[in-house]
């Protein structure tokens, strides 16, 4: 990579130019987090897992949390109902694949 200031080269990545101080890195560009229910991890619906993942936080507490709503107020049956209804699945991940033994492929044959 180049500087593009003051032109000195370097073979490894690194953020400043030592010459000019010159910002070299990258920005790392992080699409926006989405409120979505979890397809892997969930027991209802998934709105605990997602809502977990999206405030970071152990999807075990947000459970803990929506349960003791749900039971003492009352509102967190009826906020889940919504949450299922408002908050659209995570997208499907495809899965990697797998090689597939070949339908063609023969047995060697004996000779
Ligand atoms: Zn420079």
């Amino acid at each position: 990579m180049f500087c593009p200031q003051c032109g000195k080269e370097y073979t490894q990545r690194v953020n400043f130019c030592c010459q000019c101080g010159t910002a070299l890195f990258t920005p790392v560009t992080t699409s926006p987090k989405k409120l979505v229910r979890s397809r892997t991890d969930r027991k209802i619906a998934g709105v605990c897992a997602g809502f977990a993942d999206y405030l970071e936080l152990d999807v075990t507490l947000v459970r803990i949390l929506w349960l003791m709503l749900a039971l003492f107020g009352g509102w967190g049956l009826l906020g889940y109902l919504i949450a299922w209804i408002v908050m659209p699945q995570e997208p499907l991940r495809q899965p990697a694949v797998a090689p597939q033994p070949s339908a063609s492929a023969q047995p060697a044959a004996s000779h």
